[in-house]
């Protein structure tokens, strides 16, 4: 299928989702998951209307970013892959979003590292909702302290959370978890707009669950080999 089909046959599923959760159509919006998919893929998906895309590999995200330095006005980069302390620099400067923060020390490097001429960088915290002990992300129980302290850092923008649910028959359950521990954050009153939940598989359990972002590669690109 070509890439501005699999993107439109996305773009329904999203929206079926929404319709059957009772949620509006633009609830959820859909992040582009290009890594291991070459810039040319990339392009291809703008030119069929894709805005935000995001890659799990520092080194691929800023190779793309650069090849693709044309569309940078346009085009919203997220990292959603793990990031170790001794590249957040490059990440800072480069990248809109970053979705797998788990420790303070990274949040920190990631808020003295932004360019002060670049609008704020938009973070969510990972979490570990099946608290595996082989995941990376945050324990359920320890996101609430996370949260307050990646906050009140400055040049930093704390969007939400984000998790990679196991799949299986306790898959629904874990995306529910994460949409509860999402309105117990904003309950005790910080401005979030973003549970980052969903891929290719499961996106119809996260947006029945609360997800307002999915992220979605091989369902749009096809299998990664
Ligand atoms: C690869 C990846 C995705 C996209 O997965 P698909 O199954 O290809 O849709 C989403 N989120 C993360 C964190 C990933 O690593």
């Amino acid at each position: 299928m070509a890439i501005s089909d699999s993107l439109h046959v996305t773009k329904s599923r999203i929206a079926a989702a929404c319709v059957a959760a009772g949620r509006p159509a633009d609830a959820v919006r859909l992040l582009v998951v290009s890594k291991t998919f070459p810039a040319s893929a990339v392009r291809e998906a703008f030119a069929a209307g894709a805005r935000a895309f995001g890659e799990n590999y520092v080194q691929e995200g800023l190779a793309k970013i650069d090849e693709l330095a044309d569309l940078r006005e346009q085009l919203e980069w997220h990292l959603i892959g793990p990031l170790q302390s001794n590249k957040t620099r490059p990440v800072a400067e480069q990248f809109d979003w970053v979705h797998a923060v788990d420790r303070l020390k990274i949040a920190e490097r990631l808020s003295e590292q932004r360019p002060a001429g670049l609008p704020a960088l938009n973070i969510c915290l990972q979490v570990n909702i099946s608290a595996e002990a082989s995941k990376s992300g945050l324990l359920p129980g320890d996101v609430t302290a996370l949260a307050h302290q990646v906050a009140a850092l400055p040049r930093l923008k704390l969007r939400g959370l984000m998790a990679v649910p196991e799949p299986g028959p306790g898959a629904l359950a874990q995306h529910q978890a994460m949409a509860a521990l999402f309105d117990d954050l904003k309950a005790q009153g910080l401005a979030l707009d973003t549970l980052s939940l969903g891929m290719s598989a499961d996106l119809e359990d996260a947006v029945r669950a609360g997800s307002t972002m999915v992220r979605v590669g091989s369902a749009i690109f096809g299998s990664r080999g």
